[in-house]
């Protein structure tokens, strides 16, 4: 099944970002990343039972910690996979041909999985006074489901692994859930 996963289009993301959010997790990252790293590989191997539960029970805490808007490091250094619902959808709210849109936005990724992706970062469609999306009642369906932090951990840890690097939220999620999960061991 294709999964919609944002790949980063900056390296070191968190390390470049300028945002108050990422001002702030920028020493923990730097400090912590290895560790959190192995942390997620091993839950992948061997995930404990009732970790989905466990998940969605930090959740509500992770995002009253932490506001996107203070943030928008997604919309800054990666790109959104855009399916072909999301293209006829965004293009015909701007009033452009579904080719227009791609001629203009988008570029088709290299390799194997061939998705459509921004051209250019931070993402055209982000308002950087603000952090606010201009099409977000209509952005991809990879924006409005970004971090993914509520889906089954078996589908996407490997996401969550790639995402501490640039998601303080999926940072934070994942710094708890190890909290939790060695104290419970
Ligand atoms: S479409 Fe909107 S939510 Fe998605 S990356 Fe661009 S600015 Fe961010
Ligand atoms: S989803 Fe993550 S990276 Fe994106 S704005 Fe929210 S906290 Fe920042």
């Amino acid at each position: 099944m294709r999964r919609n996963n944002r790949r980063p289009i900056s390296s070191h993301a968190m390390a470049t970002s300028n945002s108050t959010l990422i001002r702030r997790y920028r020493p923990r990252l730097r400090k912590n990343r290895p560790l959190l790293r192995r942390f997620i590989t091993r839950l992948q191997k061997t995930p404990p039972r009732g970790i989905d539960a466990t998940i969605s029970a930090l959740i509500p805490g992770v995002w009253k910690d932490v506001k996107c808007l203070s943030c928008a490091n997604c919309c800054k250094t990666m790109s959104p996979t855009y399916l072909p619902a999301d293209m006829r959808r965004i293009s015909k709210y701007l009033g452009m041909t579904v080719n227009a849109f791609k001629d203009k936005y988008l570029e088709q990724e290299r390799g194997a999985a061939r998705d459509w992706m921004n051209r250019s970062t931070p993402c055209q469609f982000l308002r950087l006074s603000d952090n606010k999306c201009r099409i977000y009642s209509v952005r991809p369906l990879d924006c409005s489901t970004f971090p993914h932090l509520g889906v089954r951990f078996a589908d996407y840890g490997h996401v969550h692994h790639q995402n501490v690097e640039y998601c303080p939220a999926t940072y934070e999620l994942m710094s708890r859930l190890k909290e939790v999960t060695e104290t419970i061991g």
